[in-house]
């Protein structure tokens, strides 16, 4: 058994580049073999809950055949199709009607894409593109926020405040990025400041760099409602509402980045609604498809698909699209994926679930000497290990405690993410019942006691 575990982990070594790896000092990968329920084991035959559904995807757990038919059915039909020049299929229009259904605002229409990244990469075109058909070339800057998370194509890493995913890439690519700060309250309030002035300071120093910038160079800020991999930061309750008065003031266009927060996660459809965002432009993908294949889209106000049909008109064509914009087959599992949803009232479920969560995070981690601030929505979850539970202080990052705390808990049979900060992340399959979650709780408390 163990020989087959060492010549798969040294193949996966030696043959592939992992994403965010460090590949001169790899540890061991574990080797997954396969899912059920909100479970997966590896190739050693040990089992565990998996509390981030992969990377923040798998709402439905691992062995949803519902899906796997949905695609067969879809492949032996019409395994591939497309959406340029005069074509369509029905799974893309259907999928894009209902999306246009549930969205948090009223949009005008839908843009597909493969991954998070496609889809924000394309909203960033577009709203260019938008921008030049409204007769404002210059107004073309992007808002970020540091820590928070977009995508890793060269504008979207641009638009990412995360230091690791600039470093050696050359990104930002140019002074079309700029990033305000984070909303964490938590280590950037000051001393007797409320959570309300915090906000106010957000929005006051969003205003400045507008001013800064030039307003008229200005196009758009991208949020994430709630951070999630920047260390999974819940802004307070009144800054999407401090920080949208600024952005609409200036003409500058909101896009909220639901790859995490879409589909219930927060509690809502959208976290959008969850946080308070009117956004002009939203993305998805990861639970669009429950993360069981690649897809993405990008929603869009009618007044921004004014202007780009009119430049697109003006030139003749729209000259963006993928190959796999709005494929068949991940098209059709989005549907089934969202007909589940509605099936089991997924909404109602992560608010009962959730509350449990928080009930038992609170109890029995939140107390824990070591755990300095508890936060999230839904069955989004999070909390910072600290060194100094008053002072809000974390330990050096060379104590590498987040990393830690990774490899006992998958020790215990659980995995969770660990973020900047030491925050660590849960992100459980939506389906998880309440004593599932006691079981998540049970395991990350025993890896926490061994932390010590
Ligand atoms: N936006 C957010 C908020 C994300 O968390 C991610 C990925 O985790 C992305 C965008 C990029 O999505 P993808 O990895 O599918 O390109």
């Amino acid at each position: 058994m163990s020989s087959t575990l060492n010549s798969l982990a040294s193949r996966a070594k030696a043959a592939v580049l992992h994403p965010y790896s460090d590949p001169l000092t790899e540890v061991e990968p574990l080797i997954m073999e396969r899912g059920e329920g909100i479970r997966v084991w590896d190739s050693e035959g040990r089992s565990y809950i998996d509390a981030m559904a992969g990377l923040w995807c798998a709402s439905l757990g691992f062995s949803e055949g519902r899906l796997a038919k949905a695609a067969y059915d879809q492949m032996v039909s019409l395994p591939y199709y497309h959406g340029f020049t005069g074509k369509s299929h029905v799974p893309m229009i259907e999928l894009a009607e209902r999306l246009l259904a549930m969205a948090p605002v009223p949009m005008g229409k839908v843009f597909f894409a493969n991954s998070g990244s496609e889809a924000n990469d394309t909203a960033i075109k577009l709203i260019w593109y938008y921008n030049n058909a409204r007769g404002k070339p210059g107004k073309k800057k992007i808002i970020g926020r540091h820590r928070g998370y977009h995508g890793i194509t060269l504008a979207t890493t641009s638009v990412t405040g995360q230091v690791i995913n600039h470093t050696s890439f050359d990104v930002p690519l140019n002074d079309r990025y700029l990033h305000v700060q984070t909303p964490d309250f938590y280590h950037a309030g000051l001393p007797g400041e409320s959570e309300e002035d915090y906000a106010t300071r957000c929005a006051q120093e969003l205003e400045n760099a507008i001013l800064t910038a030039g307003p008229d160079t200005v196009a758009a800020m991208f949020m994430e409602p709630i951070l999630g991999g920047g260390g999974l930061i819940v802004p307070p309750r009144t800054y999407y509402e401090k920080m949208q008065a600024v952005l609409r003031k200036y003409d500058v266009l909101v896009v909220a980045d639901e790859v995490i927060c879409g589909f219930g996660r927060t509690g809502n459809h959208w976290g959008s609604t969850t946080m308070g965002i009117q956004p002009d432009l939203l993305t998805c993908a990861k639970a669009l498809t429950s993360g069981y294949l690649p897809l993405s889209a990008l929603m869009i106000s009618q007044e921004v698909v004014d202007g780009i049909a009119s430049e697109a008109h003006r030139i003749g064509v729209l000259g963006h699209g993928f190959t796999y914009s709005g494929h068949p087959v991940p098209a059709a599992v989005a549907l089934e994926t969202l007909r589940i949803y509605d099936e089991i009232d997924i909404i109602s479920h992560v608010r009962t679930v959730g509350s449990h969560l928080f009930e038992q995070l609170n109890a029995r981690v939140g107390s824990h000497p070591l755990v300095g601030q508890v936060r999230g929505a839904g069955l989004l979850a999070g909390f910072e290990i600290v060194a100094d539970k008053d002072s809000h202080k974390n330990f050096e990052p060379s104590r590498k405690v987040g990393p830690t705390m990774v490899g006992l808990c998958q020790k215990h049979g659980l995995i969770i993410r660990a973020c900047p900060n030491d925050a660590i992340v849960m992100s459980p399959p939506l389906v998880i019942t309440e004593s599932e979650v006691d079981q998540v709780v049970d395991k990350f408390v025993a890896a926490l006691n061994d932390l010590e």
